[in-house]
């Protein structure tokens, strides 16, 4: 299998125009897929969309383990509709490395995607699971938490940070 490099900002890539996945997906698309799910997991992820490893396509893996779901693809997302409740929460990037800022988004969210077998899927919902669907679309829209975040509450962050902040996790 080969290996999946991360995009970092500010590469291009993660700015440029991502493309709807021809549905159903090829055999090409489903191997980026398994690609991407052990990318996702290796790189310590919640979430990676396919722009952060170079691929400007509508697609993104989304791995909760705090909600013991194993890693799953969303397929050209949409989010349908969002809640006018908003939450502020820290949230850091895989392609942003070390960096944490709080975000205000709204606490609800409905989404829309397809699954890997072709499958439209509608999905209401919040707290992190919410947040995390969020931040990927964003990516896929070409918008980084750099955009949104409130930059007074940026901070740094080392290795003994991250142990014991073990719930903060990068997307
Ligand atoms: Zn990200």
């Amino acid at each position: 299998m080969p290996r999946l490099k991360l995009t970092f900002d500010p590469d291009p890539l993660l700015r440029k125009k991502n493309q709807d996945v021809v549905l159903p997906a090829d055999a090409k698309i489903r191997q980026l897929i398994d690609q991407m799910k052990f990318a996702c997991k290796k790189f310590k992820g919640i979430g990676l969309a396919a722009p952060q490893i170079g691929r400007n396509l509508n697609l993104a893996i989304i791995n909760l383990e705090p909600y013991d779901l194993p890693p799953f693809s969303i397929i050209n997302p949409r989010i349908l509709k969002t809640s006018s409740q908003t939450e502020n929460v820290e949230e850091g990037c895989l392609s942003i490395p070390n960096l944490f800022g709080l975000i205000s988004r709204p606490a609800e969210i409905k989404v829309e995607f397809y699954n890997e077998d072709n499958k439209k899927i509608v999905m209401d919902l919040d707290g992190l699971a919410a947040r995390v669907f969020q931040h990927e679309i964003d990516h896929l829209n070409q918008t980084l938490i750099k955009d949104k975040w409130d930059q007074n509450t940026v901070h740094k962050v080392d290795e003994a940070w991250k142990k014991a902040n073990r719930a903060r996790r990068k997307v």
